[in-house]
């Protein structure tokens, strides 16, 4: 398979760096049900035989229970929640609908979200990004939200450009390629057209490259979680080792490190789930024993056997073999 072995060799480049980096991307909660949150995570990052890197579990872990929990790198609201969700942890806002069309300014759900997203947005509201968006909103695209958001990221100097190459690309089609370079255009245009100094956006443009862009992009289409905010309290969802949970529509997405290593079985020992914001929370849906492999479901695990293959292989390039594919199940 083309997919595994060319995921096995960017595990081996990248291997080293992994180790150091998703330790800054996942932090512990002092919300949680479980005492043991206080020390790392019990979670090692390894190779696995047949799939790249994988997470697997240091220690048992007990059915329900919160294994960690990860910030993002870099996340948006939907265009649709843009007015109804602070605009940097996604936290429904008090008092606001969903968006009618009517421009109004972007808030945030308090003073710690407004000083964290200070950096990006000093630079974002720069720029008129009426264009961008309304591209985006017309070809019903949402992940150069998520770029736009981590290119004023990068200018801004929150982080570096090459924050999500640790991550696995997607193969992309030269029509795909055509296309971003299109969105990576308008990306300049807009920032070339903002009240950034000159001599700054010189630098910035020498950074923002077509090869920059589809890179991100590339990433972000297999990486980048829908985040639907679970509905119901923290004890129902960590009382029970339930693989659904219900939720509303999707407030926005978003890239993480760690979760984004987990690879996938079409029944998982591992749920994701978010509760009032964007931080995401791993749960474990059954006991699993130090060693063991954790595994999410990348798509909706009630699917039939032949869809969830054609959705895995069409959007994330790989055929399932676990257990349940195996018995076509
Ligand atoms: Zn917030
Ligand atoms: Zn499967």
């Amino acid at each position: 398979m083309i997919r595994l072995t060319r995921r096995s060799r960017w595990a081996v480049v990248h291997f080293h760096q992994l180790h150091t980096q998703t330790l800054s991307f996942f932090s512990s909660t002092s919300a949680s049900t479980s005492p043991t949150l206080h020390s790392p995570p019990p979670v090692r990052v390894e190779l696995t035989h047949n799939a790249g890197r994988g997470v697997f579990a240091s220690r048992r872990i007990g059915a329900g229970e919160l294994i960690h929990t990860a910030e993002p790198v870099v996340s948006h609201p939907s265009l649709s929640s843009l007015h109804c969700v602070c605009y940097f942890c996604l936290r429904k806002l008090p008092n606001h609908e969903s968006s009618s069309g009517v421009p109004q300014t972007v808030s945030f759900c308090s003073k710690q979200c407004e000083e964290q997203s200070k950096k990006f947005y000093d630079v974002e509201k720069k720029a008129d990004w009426s264009r961008f968006n309304e591209y985006c909103r017309l070809q019903g695209l949402k992940y150069p939200l998520l770029v736009k958001r981590l290119a004023c990221q990068v200018i801004s100097e929150s982080v570096p450009p090459e924050i999500l190459d640790i991550l696995q690309p997607a193969n992309l089609s030269n029509y795909q390629i055509r296309e971003m370079k299109k969105e990576a255009d308008l990306l300049r245009s807009t920032i070339e057209g903002s009240g950034i100094e000159s001599a700054q956006i010189a630098c910035i443009l020498v950074l923002l490259t077509d090869e920059w862009y589809t890179a991100v992009l590339a990433r972000i289409r297999i990486n980048a979680f829908r985040i639907e905010l679970a509905v119901g309290s923290y004890e129902d969802l960590f009382s029970s080792a339930a693989a659904s949970v219900s939720a509303e529509g999707a407030v926005g997405s978003a890239v993480y490190v760690l979760p984004s290593l987990y690879n996938h079985d079409c029944d998982p020992n591992v749920n994701i789930l978010w509760m009032e914001s964007v931080d995401a929370k791993m749960k474990a849906l059954r006991d699993i024993e130090e060693g063991e492999e954790m595994r999410i479901c990348y798509i909706d695990a009630s699917m039939d056997y032949e869809a969830r293959q054609t959705i895995l292989y069409e959007g994330f390039g790989f055929q399932c073999k676990c257990p349940r594919c195996v018995s076509k199940d």
